[in-house]
């Protein structure tokens, strides 16, 4: 039986699924259409919300977690 994302904690599934569906270049895109859409920041895009990159795991790095750098290196990355 074929392991999926919610049956593994931390997401390592999740990681492990994208990888097995060959979806990475999906999940890169949806991952720029998500932080492009966002307002937080305004046009510099120095900040993050919960609504595009922040949640309780990454909490810890919150104050450098910058929507800007996403969009910059995902763009490139995608091109
Ligand atoms: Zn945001």
């Amino acid at each position: 039986m074929r392991t999926s994302f919610s049956d593994l904690p931390g997401g390592a599934g999740h990681v492990r699924n994208i990888a097995e569906e060959a979806n990475l270049l999906a999940a890169l895109e949806r991952t720029l259409e998500i932080v492009s859409r966002c307002d937080c920041g305004g046009e510099r895009a120095d900040t993050s919300c919960y609504g595009c990159l922040r949640n309780y795991g990454n909490q810890y790095c919150h104050d450098v977690l910058k929507r800007g750098y996403v969009i910059e290196f995902l763009a490139n990355l995608l091109q």
